[in-house]
């Protein structure tokens, strides 16, 4: 077993689309990034990655690539997966949680836990979302951006 961490922050600006874990969020504003900027499939393909001492997806999808410009961050942890599968891992578990002051995203942490799980060939028990408010400190309470950490353990 070997534990990984995973860690990203990506900016809220207003027209861009909101995407967390895949799941598309009505929202006035969205992340800003090279690819989706799901800042939640960052951070797990991140955490996995430095659970196998891989480097982390900077090293790998560098946002220089354009290939890699308006990705879904869902193939991008496919990618990651698969990467760790060609070198003997698989997944025990992912547990995220997502750090953001608006909008409230109870109703859709079932989509993204089934769009993770999906992407990692997992079952959905395997895959924890969880989200909180800052309430109101800092940059993501004051609706600057959203932050996400993740912890994986991989076999
Ligand atoms: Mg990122």
């Amino acid at each position: 077993m070997r534990i990984g961490h995973g860690y990203d922050v990506h900016r809220l600006l207003e027209g861009r689309k909101l995407i967390l874990g895949g799941a598309h969020i009505e929202h006035n504003k969205g992340l800003l990034g090279h690819s989706y900027a799901d800042v939640l499939c960052h951070a797990i393909s991140d955490a996995l990655l430095g659970a196998a001492a891989l480097g982390d997806i900077g090293k790998h999808f560098p946002d220089t690539d354009v290939k890699f410009k308006d990705v879904s961050s869902l193939l991008l942890l496919q990618h990651v997966v698969e990467l760790l599968g060609s070198h003997g891992y698989g997944i025990e578990n992912i547990d995220a949680t997502l750090i953001l002051q608006r909008p409230k995203v109870a109703k859709h942490i079932l989509a993204m836990r089934e769009n993770i799980a999906k992407a990692c060939r997992l079952s959905v028990d395997r895959v924890s979302v969880k989200a909180t408010t800052t309430e109101g400190l800092g940059f993501a309470g004051r609706e600057e951006g959203v932050a996400a950490h993740a912890v994986v353990l991989i076999h």
